[in-house]
């Protein structure tokens, strides 16, 4: 049998929805790329008995089992006088502990008050593990045949306490096999509609790799996990699988692992040293917002109009009354207008304008809502299109913008290999 993993996330407030237990999203995703998958995951309270008993449950049937939270220096933290007890171990003073503390507390100008000494008592039968960015250590012990870690709760915390010793000393002791992924990006095409193209393709794959689909609003990802003794096997057989996948859902693929449109299309304006400005009506600005997310994107994005309104529309982006009253606000003329007006004032070498019913009012027959122009505008000319996004609000303004970012990513990809 495989080894596998289970998560107890400790916490009153993960409980009451106060926060989200992005911990054991995050431990998910390392532990199954290390070849202990996670079978389980719960969440309990910060209750002695609770925690003694879900953790005693998992132990029956993991191999490892990951704990977070609880770890905090207050009387509402329990995990670690609990585990001592669980554990039959004393609390003991960690000198080396105890330096990282002083330490901390130096370098942000804390004095030491007795809570943050108790930080420094760990049982004396675990092994410590170092915390790089906190003052609660992590605890490990290796207790009939199963490794049980607890971690502090903070998130960054927990994050560096694993991968500087929690995934390693991990990967030493249970030699598990090589698991590798491969994310790939696509756009435009919805998650049946790609599963039935890659069909044969997924009936084809080799017994050890698997297929997967994760879908969001307006994009699917597709992720290719293979496992096996040999890295050199499986690189090569995993870059066969993903370049034959990717030329079957060649008009839809854009990018590899987890890269987003917008950091893809920050790329290819830098490279081509290009510019680009936007004209939002419907998204609000959410394209520029997604643009400026980038690092770097003050090399290449000058700025947005959010014309939100009819009269800004005619004011600053030159949509006459005549087209406005003839073919309404969503429509070719009016967004191609506003790309076009976009362009010219920012001076900029791309536009995007973008025009829809976002709802949940203001549709009719003819325009229902989730219709949506959008167009993009460079010195070639004005490539425009409609959409039809769908009734809900939100999703209607993801959809729009990363169609929108698909749109200049093509049109950019066009431009630059003609000349
Ligand atoms: P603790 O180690 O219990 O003192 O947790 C400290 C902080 O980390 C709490 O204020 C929580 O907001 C946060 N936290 C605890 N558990 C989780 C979790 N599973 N996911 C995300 N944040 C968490
Ligand atoms: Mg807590």
């Amino acid at each position: 049998m495989n080894p596998v993993s289970e998560i107890i996330t400790i916490g009153d407030e993960l409980l009451i929805g106060q926060t989200i237990d992005t911990n054991s999203a995050w431990i998910g995703e390392k532990m199954s790329m290390i070849g202990l998958p996670v079978k389980r995951i719960i969440s309990i309270s910060d209750n002695p008995d609770e925690i003694r008993t879900f953790l005693a449950d998992s132990m029956q049937r993991a191999d490892v089992v990951l704990i977070t939270g609880g770890l905090g220096p207050t009387n509402d933290d329990r995990t670690k006088t609990t585990l001592a007890e669980f554990f039959k171990a004393e609390l003991v003073e960690d000198e080396t502990v105890l330096e990282d503390i002083l330490h901390l507390l130096k370098l942000r100008n804390f004095p030491l008050s007795a809570l943050n000494r108790a930080q420094a008592l760990v049982p004396d039968n675990c092994r410590v593990v170092h915390n790089p960015q906190g003052t609660a250590p992590g605890m490990w012990w290796d207790k009939d045949g199963t490794v049980v870690v607890s971690m502090p709760g903070v998130p960054f915390e927990m994050k560096a306490i694993m991968e500087t010793s929690v995934l390693p000393w991990l990967q030493d002791q249970f030699k598990t096999p090589i698991i590798l992924h491969k994310t790939i990006m696509t756009i435009g095409l919805g998650e049946s509609n790609l599963a039935s193209m890659l069909e044969d393709w997924e009936k084809a794959l080799p017994s050890n790799f698997t297929l997967a689909y994760l879908p969001s609003p307006g994009m699917v990802k597709v992720r290719i996990s293979g496992t096996g003794d040999s890295e050199d096997v499986l690189k090569s057989t995993m870059a066969g699988l993903t370049e034959s996948l990717v030329e079957i859902a060649k008009d839809y693929f854009y990018g590899f692992d987890d890269i987003s449109l917008e950091e893809l299309v920050g790329h290819l304006l830098t490279k081509n040293h290009l510019s680009l400005s936007t004209a939002e009506s419907c998204t609000g600005g959410n394209i520029a917002r997604l643009v400026t997310r980038i690092p770097g994107s003050s090399a290449y994005f000058k700025g947005s109009i959010v014309a939100y309104a009819n009269e800004i529309k005619m004011k600053y982006l030159d949509v006459s009354q005549k087209m406005l009253s003839e073919y309404g606000a969503v429509s070719r003329n009016v967004v191609e207008q506003m790309a076009k007006s976009c362009l010219l004032h920012f001076k900029t070498d791309f536009s995007i304008a973008t025009s829809g019913i976002a709802g949940p009012d203001g549709g009719s027959i003819f325009k229902p809502v989730g219709t949506t122009w959008i167009a993009i505008a460079s010195k070639n000319g004005i490539l425009s299109q409609c959409f039809q996004f769908g009734e809900h609000r939100e999703r209607n303004v993801v959809k729009a913008s990363q169609t929108a970012l698909n749109m200049l990513r093509i049109e950019i990809l066009k431009e630059t290999i003609s000349t």
